[in-house]
């Protein structure tokens, strides 16, 4: 019997073990962390055998194939032995999508996967499609496939998943963006990460789409150079397209999957630059899969976002609070900073991905009046930010962040809390940062 071993024992470990198990593998799974209650007990059901605290070589080393959770580099020297041993190192999605007919809707990119991932589940579900949710978001795929049954799957892939796949293939990809992330994991070579995002195109056919970003130059350039077989449909909103979808600042136009739609950009419900792209691209995704225009205008008019993502927690004596937790690179918070027009109260730091902080400069100049820091190595953004805002402040805490934030502002500002950088230094991820900053803000 085939032997698989899975590496990571968090949510789609889990799955992928279940299914593995499911489809009469040899199963076994290693976590170097420790497990949650439910991840152990879902294994004991389904009669998985496992282990946690650390990896022992000899129980992995004799797999015919491994499942590895995105989340561990390639680099470890575990990992490093299955390769040079010549073992299969798949993602969860390569795996599940061996065993999936359902259509495909796959969204990367640098920023607003989410975002867009969510709103396409919505469109589709609204449009009342049988639709499943996953990768990089809510349940496992791999765990769908098991134990339930899909006509369509929207997933969000990272890079990280991406770089696990192989034989899979998307009906329609997205491609929102690409700028420097995660650098730290691609020996800080940018056409590596590129490589890697345009890995969702693999294996796609003249019937299936591809939908991308015409305005993204990176992008753009990487078309230039290679060849990919599916139709091409581009968003934009500098420039009109024939096939695709344009805005031309007040009305996004849409053709794409044989008609036409139009659209005011003021219906939109999420607001912001960045969100009339990732609307477009919902948009486009809608007409392929043949949604009428009702029910697309419905969907885009009353999505309402996602936590943490450029989220109005509250008013306080005159200042708002957003969350956008989320914005975890230095062109997320581009956008978050282009998307307000008041003077801000900018929250910036914790742990640094290799950020460049030239490409906000301008608009920080502009429009930040503070920095306030929240985070523990703080001296790049004191270096790079010295002497074009009014204070640049340490704080350590949530509670200590919010408050120095409500002293420096006035009322009419907004206290913006897109940081650039991961939160791994003070907090257990960045829904745990976003939640703190919303409770602090709740208590002044
Ligand atoms: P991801 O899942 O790719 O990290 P999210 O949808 O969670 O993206 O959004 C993260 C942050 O990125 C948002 O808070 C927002 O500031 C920014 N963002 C969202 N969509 C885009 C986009 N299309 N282009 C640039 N930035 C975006």
């Amino acid at each position: 019997m085939k032997r698989i071993v899975v590496l990571g024992g968090g949510e789609s470990g889990m799955g992928a073990a279940v299914l593995a198990k499911i489809k009469g593998f040899e199963v076994f799974l290693s976590d170097k962390g420790t497990l949650g209650e439910e991840v152990r007990k879902t294994l004991r059901d389904y009669d998985i055998p496992f282990e946690e605290g650390g990896h022992t070589p000899e129980k992995i080393l004799n797999a015919d194939e491994v499942i590895k959770s995105p989340g561990i580099p390639e680099t470890v020297p575990l990992v490093a032995e299955l390769y040079r041993r010549e073992i299969s190192v798949i993602s969860e999605i390569e795996f599940a999508g061996r065993y999936d007919t359902a259509k495909k809707i796959c969204i990367t990119g640098s920023n607003g996967k989410t975002t867009t991932t969510s709103l396409i589940y919505y469109m589709l579900c609204n449009a009342g499609l049988n639709v499943g949710l996953g990768g990089n978001i809510g349940k496992s795929y791999a765990m769908q496939v098991a134990t339930e049954q899909h006509d369509i799957y929207v997933l969000e892939l990272s890079s990280f998943q991406l770089d696990g796949m192989y034989d899979f293939k998307a009906d329609i990809a997205v491609l929102l963006n690409i700028t420097p992330d995660h650098l730290d994991r691609y020996g800080y070579v940018m056409q590596n990460y590129i490589n890697s995002k345009f890995r969702i195109t693999r294996n796609m056919s003249r019937e299936d789409c591809f939908i991308f970003c015409s305005d993204d130059e990176i992008t753009v350039n990487e078309l230039n150079k290679i060849v990919i077989q599916a139709k091409k449909l581009p968003f934009s909103q500098n420039t009109a397209v024939d096939e695709g979808a344009w805005s031309d600042g007040s009305q996004m136009h849409v053709n794409a999957g044989g008609s036409t739609y139009d659209m005011m950009l003021e219906e939109l419900s999420i607001k912001g630059r960045h969100n009339i792209y990732n609307s477009m691209a919902a948009a486009i995704t809608g007409k392929i899969m043949q949604i009428d225009n009702d029910s697309i205008r419905h969907s885009l008019s009353s999505f309402q976002g996602v936590e943490h993502r450029m989220e109005k927690v509250m008013s306080v004596g005159g200042v708002l609070y957003i969350n956008d937790s989320k914005g975890t690179n230095v062109n997320s918070t581009w956008y978050a900073l282009e998307s307000i027009n008041t003077p801000i109260i900018l929250i910036l730091g914790g742990t640094d991905k290799g950020n460049d902080y030239t490409p906000i400069a301008d608009l920080v100049r502009e429009k930040v009046r503070h920095i306030v820091c929240l985070g523990v190595d703080n001296k790049k953004i004191h270096d790079f930010f010295e002497g074009m805002v009014d204070s640049i402040t340490d704080t350590l805490s949530a509670e200590e962040c919010v408050r120095k934030c409500a002293e420096l502002a006035v009322p009419g500002d907004t206290v913006l809390l897109s940081p650039c950088c991961a939160s791994f230094d003070l907090f257990k991820n960045y829904e745990d940062r976003g939640r703190q900053f919303k409770e602090a803000v709740r208590r002044l």
